[in-house]
């Protein structure tokens, strides 16, 4: 028995891999979580003999820890993790703890809007080409789960900023950096400067060896990257090639081209599975990191084009009396609405479900896409103040209702034959909903009950 202790706080999915990942190394573990763990996940901490408690936090069971492993969600003003700072305990993230245990190679991918589609392409990717890879973070099973129960040679990696936050000596081989736009504002004291920097930690430690794949247009991460530094190989990719830097692009004939020191290829943009610009940057990303993993081209190319689709995000769900009706729950901040009304037709034409709990929105970034696509907004949400107010006057028709069922009646009222209704609401779901996938399949059910 290692003389260690290690106390995990959070019962969830990355909590408990953390522990049995612990225990599996011989540490004495103890897990704590303030609300109620899920039964499969008390069933795993039993089978594995880890003390664990609910409802509360035993302070005497936790502030004697050597190391202690957060969940995500634990915000690090929570006055427990004030007094574990304090009292100089190291607080650290899943992802840093499972780091320490494998020599996997890792593609770690995050930013504002775009990582799970990604994350799940790129996998996607690397297993069609027989790489032995484990999908890991905010998708899947959680890394520390899997690096201490199987043998991966790759792991690809959703990081939020959350999970971000509490990892230290972790080092990614590829790191991939979407797009930062405001998100989380509130986890953030509203600074967007905390937010950016949460990101950045996504290139700590990055060595000569390893890569920084990112958006070359995005002014946030160029300003960034001004004013740090790194010592990773640089692939930034963008609609058009920018100079000699761009590894990624589309090229006039429409192709999409990459190209790395060590792979050059390219492929119509038409054949890419996933429409849309911002399914393009999500393709180039998964792409880039795939050549980064000596993947040949024709598998590249194949799983590019046969990739199918992530649930909650811009998913068609049916056409009901030619009204097409979109599902893009996962579409929790205003930029990715944006993405979301930018793959719509530039006619007013859609029908917008925005609403939920708000995280600090300036509606600002869509108003010219909404003055002119959106013929209609239906607010939907426990408080729809502030989107009745900044709205008003801006479309033709702007209603409030306070369920799913009423959304999607005022919006059947709405919607003519060839318009679409579109559920991207910018905000977290948390007021009417469980969480956003909850709030998507209601939906789908509803506008399947329409038939
Ligand atoms: P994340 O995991 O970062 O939340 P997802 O892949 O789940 O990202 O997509 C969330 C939403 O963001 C989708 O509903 C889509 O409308 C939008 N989106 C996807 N990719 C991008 C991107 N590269 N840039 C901006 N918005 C995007």
């Amino acid at each position: 028995m290692n003389n260690k202790r290690i106390v995990v706080l959070g019962g969830g999915e990355s909590g408990v891999g953390a522990a049995i990942l612990a225990k599996v190394k011989g540490f004495d573990v103890f897990l704590s979580d303030m609300g109620t763990i899920a039964t499969h996940y008390k069933e795993a901490l039993d089978q594995y003999e880890i003390e664990w408690e609910e409802g509360h936090h035993t302070e005497q069971l936790i502030l004697n820890a050597t190391e202690v492993v957060k969940s995500p969600g634990i915000p690090p003003t929570a006055p427990l993790i004030r007094k574990l700072v304090e009292l100089g305990t190291p607080v650290i993230s899943e992802i840093e703890f499972a780091g320490r245990y494998t020599d996997a190679k890792m593609v770690c991918i995050t930013g504002s809007n775009g990582k799970t589609t990604t994350t799940l392409l790129t996998y996607h990717i690397l297993k069609n080409a027989g790489l032995n890879v484990g999908l890991a973070g905010n998708v899947g099973k959680s890394l520390a789960w899997q690096v201490a129960t199987v043998k991966h040679d790759v792991y690809v990696i959703e990081l939020s900023s959350f999970q971000l936050e509490n990892m230290y000596d972790f080092k990614a081989d590829v790191a991939v950096i979407m797009n930062i736009t405001p998100d989380h504002m509130d986890r953030y004291d509203y600074q967007m400067q905390n937010y950016v920097k949460a990101k950045f930690r996504i290139i700590n430690n990055l060595t000569s060896e390893d890569a920084l794949i990112y958006w070359q247009d995005d002014p946030v991460i160029t300003e960034q990257l001004k004013h740090v530094t790194t010592q990773a190989r640089l692939f930034p990719f963008s609609e058009e090639h920018e100079g000699s830097e761009t590894a990624a692009w589309v090229d006039d004939d429409n192709l999409l081209v990459f190209n790395t020191p060590t792979e050059h290829l390219n492929m119509p943009r038409a054949d890419l599975a996933l429409s849309g610009l911002h399914n393009l940057f999500n393709s180039m990303a998964a792409g880039l990191s795939a050549c980064l993993m000596n993947v040949r081209k024709e598998d590249i190319r194949r799983s590019l084009s046969d990739f199918e689709g992530v649930e909650h995000r811009l998913e068609f769900v049916a056409e009901i009396d030619s009204v097409r009706y979109i599902n893009d729950s996962k579409a929790t901040n205003v930029n990715s609405c944006w993405y979301a009304l930018e793959s719509m037709p530039d006619t007013k034409s859609t029908v917008l479900i925005l609403g939920g709990k708000d995280k600090g929105n300036d509606y600002s970034e869509i108003e010219p896409l909404v003055s002119q696509r959106v013929k209609a907004i239906v607010a939907m949400g426990k408080d729809n103040s502030k989107i009745m107010e900044f709205f008003n006057g801006k479309v033709p028709v702007l209603v409030s209702t306070s369920s799913l069922e009423e959304a999607v009646a005022e919006c059947r009222r709405a919607a003519a034959p060839g318009d679409t209704v579109l559920l991207s609401p910018c905000c977290a779901s948390f007021d009417l909903f469980k969480s956003y996938e909850d709030r998507g399949t209601q939906f789908k059910n509803v506008v399947k009950a329409l038939k």
